[in-house]
C-alpha cells in the first residue's frame, strides 16, 4: 500500500488566501458519497437518496376526526340547542375496527376518533353537541340521541388520502430526514430508506507533548483534547469519527498513523502545521508530494494544511482529502467549523453548507488590526426584538473555555479596524438552541399621521440620513387604493395572467416579488418577506398595527393626534411644542425639519440598542 500526497489544487506555498477561497478549494475536493439502505431510525439527519412515492392512501379510509355520532348531515337540518333532532342509534364503531352497519336516514352510529366512517354517513357530530351526557345523567335510554347542532356534509370527517394520496411523491430525493420525515416513512410502511451514507472521518492528534485522557500528566505534557473536540463535532454534523490516537512529531510516526487513516473518506489532523521546529505534519506531507500549506486570512487559525492524499491499494486508487488543522484548541475548532463542517455536509449530500448567521449588536469593542477575518467568541442573547453579542472574555487561541462559554462566533471582516460597541455584526451561531427562537426580522418603525401631515416627506428625509450613516434601509408604503406595478405585456404580467399566485422577477440589481392576495397582510406577515438583512425598515402608515410609531403632526390639521399617545414613541410637529404639552409629558417631541435629531432617536432606540 502506498500513499502519495498530491496538492495539485493548491495555490503554492504559504500564499495568503481568503476564507472563501480556502473553502472553495476544500469543497472542490470532496464529493457526495454513495447511498446506503438502512433502517429508518438510523437515518436521522441523513439526506434521502430516492424519491419516495406512496403505495397507500393515508388515511386509508374516510374516518372520524372526533368522538361523536356518524350521521347524515341532512338529518340535522334545523337542529339546535333548543330544537334537537332525534336519531336512532344503530351501533358503535371504535378505531381499528370496521363498521358493520350502514347509517340509514334517521339513524346514527356512535363513533370514536380514527374509526372508519360507516356507509351512508357523511358527517360526525361530536359528543358535546349531542344530549348524550344529559341522557346518561338522567338515566334516559341511549337507543336514541338528540343532535343539538346542524351539521354540514363533511363535518369532522377526514377523507381517505387527504394527508397522502396513493401514488403521490411524498418525500423528494435530497430531503434531509428529520423526525417528521422519519414518521412519514413509517406511516407509509417503510422500514428502511435509501440515504446518502455518512462520511468516515479519521482524526489524528500530533505532538510530543500530548498524553491521552486516561493517562496521568508528567511534567511538560498536556492532555490531547483536540481530537475529542473534533470527533464530537464530526458526529454532531453527521459523520462517523475514527480516532487514530496521537502521532508523535517524527516523520516515521506520522507517516504510519496517516496511513491508518486512509481508509476513511477524509483525514483530519491537528497540530504540526505552523512554523515550529517540530511541526512535522507539513514535512511528512511535503515529503510525499507537493506541499499544501495555506495561510488563511483568518484569526484564529492562520496556518492550515490541505491536500488530497492518493492511496493505491492493489488496483484501486482512492483520493482522500486531508485537512491539517492548527494545534491550538480554539484555532482547531474554528477552522473545523469553517472548512471541515461544510465538507462533511457536502459529502452527506446536504445543500445548506453555511452556518446559520444572525445580526447582533456587539456589546464590546473588538480591535482587529492585521487584515485577517476575526472570529470572536461571543454569547448571544435576545433582548426584546434584538440580538446582542458579548465577548466571552480572554480570547487566546489556546483558551478552550472561550469556546465553552460561547454560543456564537462574531465575524469581524478583514477589511475593517474591528467593531465598536454598539455596531451591528454578523454572528455565526455555534448552537441554535430553542431559547434563541426564530431568526429575527429587521427592526421596523412606522411613520404615522393624518392624511397630508407630511409622512412621505419625513420618510424622504430620514432615508438619506440613514444611508449617510451607512445603514441598509427598506421602506414600506401602505397603499389603501391598491397598486399597479406589473406592466401589462411583460413576461411577469403574463405569468400572473396565467394564474400564478406570485411572480418573482430577479435581475442582477433588483428583485421584485408580487403576490396576489385575498386580504391585506399584517405587518407581522410582511416582515419575514422583507427579511432580516436591513438595519432599519421605515414603514409609512400602518396605524392599526402594533409596530413602534412616530406620529407626524401638522398644526393646520388640528391639535389632536391620529394615534393615541400610548401607542407612540415620539411626535414630530410643525407647531409650537406646547400645543402638544398634554401628550409630551412622556413623549419626546421633535421639531419638523430636525431630521438629524429624529434619526438619532430612531438610531439609538431601534438600530443600535433595541
Ligand atoms: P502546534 O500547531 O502543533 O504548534 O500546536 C499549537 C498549540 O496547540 C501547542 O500549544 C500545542 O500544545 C497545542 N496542541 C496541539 N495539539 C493539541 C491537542 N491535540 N490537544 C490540545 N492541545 C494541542
Ligand atoms: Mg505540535
Amino acid at each position: 500500500m502506498t500513499a502519495k500526497i498530491i496538492y495539485n489544487t493548491l495555490s503554492g506555498v504559504c500564499s495568503m488566501i481568503s476564507v472563501e477561497e480556502a473553502l472553495d478549494k476544500v469543497l472542490s475536493c470532496v464529493e457526495v458519497l454513495e447511498p446506503e439502505q438502512k433502517p429508518i431510525l438510523d437515518c436521522l439527519g441523513q439526506v434521502l437518496a430516492e424519491d419516495v412515492y406512496s403505495t397507500i392512501d393515508i388515511p386509508p379510509l374516510d374516518n372520524s376526526a372526533m368522538d361523536g355520532f356518524a350521521l347524515r348531515a341532512e338529518d340535522t337540518r334545523g337542529a339546535g340547542e333548543s330544537s334537537p333532532r332525534y336519531l336512532v342509534v344503530v351501533g358503535e364503531v371504535a378505531a381499528g375496527s370496521v363498521p358493520t352497519k350502514e347509517v340509514e336516514p334517521g339513524t346514527a352510529i356512535r363513533i370514536m376518533t380514527g374509526a372508519p366512517l360507516p356507509e351512508g354517513a357523511d358527517a360526525v357530530v361530536q359528543f358535546e353537541s349531542t344530549d348524550e351526557v344529559s341522557r346518561k345523567s338522567s338515566g334516559k335510554d341511549l337507543s336514541h340521541i338528540g343532535i343539538l347542532c346542524q351539521a354540514k356534509k363533511g363535518l369532522n370527517v377526514r377523507c381517505r388520502g387527504e394527508d397522502i394520496a396513493k401514488g403521490e411523491l411524498t418525500l423528494k430525493k435530497g430531503r434531509v430526514l428529520r423526525p417528521q420525515e422519519i414518521g412519514a416513512l413509517a406511516a407509509l410502511g417503510r422500514s428502511t430508506a435509501l440515504v446518502v451514507r455518512r462520511p468516515i472521518v479519521a482524526i489524528l492528534a500530533t505532538g510530543d507533548e500530548l498524553i491521552d485522557v486516561d493517562q496521568p500528566l508528567p511534567p511538560g505534557k498536556i492532555h490531547n483534547s483536540n481530537t475529542y473536540t473534533i470527533a464530537a463535532a464530526v458526529s454532531r454534523y453527521g459523520g462517523i469519527p475514527k480516532m487514530l490516537g496521537i502521532g508523535r512529531d517524527s516523520v516515521q510516526s506520522l507517516t504510519k498513523k496517516i496511513d491508518e487513516g486512509l481508509d476513511a473518506d477524509m483525514l483530519i489532523t491537528s497540530g504540526g502545521v505552523s512554523k515550529g521546529d517540530y511541526d512535522v505534519v507539513k514535512d511528512v506531507l511535503a515529503e510525499q508530494g507537493e506541499i499544501g500549506f495555506w495561510t488563511v486570512r483568518m484569526k484564529p487559525g492562520k496556518p492550515i494544511a490541505f491536500g488530497v492524499i492518493k492511496k493505491v491499494k492493489g488496483r484501486e486508487e482512492r483520493k482522500v482529502p486531508h485537512l491539517g488543522l492548527p494545534g491550538n484548541p480554539v484555532s482547531s475548532m474554528i477552522t473545523f467549523e469553517q472548512f471541515a463542517r461544510p465538507a462533511i455536509l457536502k459529502m452527506m449530500g446536504k445543500k445548506m453548507l453555511a452556518k446559520p448567521t444572525i445580526r447582533a449588536i456587539i456589546d464590546d469593542g473588538i480591535a482587529s488590526t492585521d487584515a485577517r477575518r476575526l472570529f470572536a467568541r461571543v454569547v448571544v442573547t435576545r433582548r426584546g426584538d434584538q440580538y446582542h453579542a458579548s465577548v466571552t472574555g480572554p480570547q487566546g487561541s489556546g483558551m478552550l473555555t472561550s469556546m465553552v462559554k460561547a454560543n456564537g462566533l462574531a465575524v469581524i471582516p478583514e477589511n475593517s479596524n474591528g467593531a465598536e460597541a454598539g455596531d451591528v455584526v454578523e454572528v455565526q451561531m455555534l448552537d441554535w438552541g430553542e431559547e434563541q427562537g426564530e431568526m429575527k426580522t429587521s427592526p421596523i418603525v412606522s411613520i404615522a399621521g393624518k392624511s397630508e401631515s407630511g409622512k412621505t416627506v419625513l420618510m424622504e428625509q430620514l432615508i438619506p440620513e440613514f444611508k449617510k450613516r451607512g445603514y441598509k434601509v427598506a421602506a414600506i408604503k401602505h397603499s389603501h387604493g391598491g397598486m399597479e406595478i406589473d406592466h401589462p405585456g411583460k413576461d411577469s404580467w403574463k405569468f400572473s395572467q396565467a394564474g400564478s399566485d406570485a411572480v418573482c422577477i430577479s435581475s442582477p440589481d433588483k428583485l421584485a416579488f408580487i403576490k396576489n392576495l385575498d386580504r391585506e397582510l399584517s405587518i407581522e406577515e410582511i416582515m419575514p418577506i422583507i427579511g432580516s438583512g436591513f438595519d432599519l425598515v421605515l414603514a409609512e402608515g400602518f396605524k392599526k398595527s402594533k409596530i413602534p410609531k412616530i406620529e407626524v403632526h401638522r398644526k393646520e390639521l388640528g391639535d389632536d393626534l391620529l394615534c393615541s399617545p400610548e401607542e407612540l414613541l415620539a411626535i414630530v410637529t410643525d407647531g409650537p411644542s406646547d400645543t402638544l404639552v398634554a401628550y409630551s409629558c412622556r413623549l419626546p417631541v421633535f421639531k419638523w425639519g430636525d431630521t438629524v435629531a429624529i434619526a438619532d432617536f430612531i438610531e439609538k432606540n431601534f438600530v443600535l440598542n433595541r
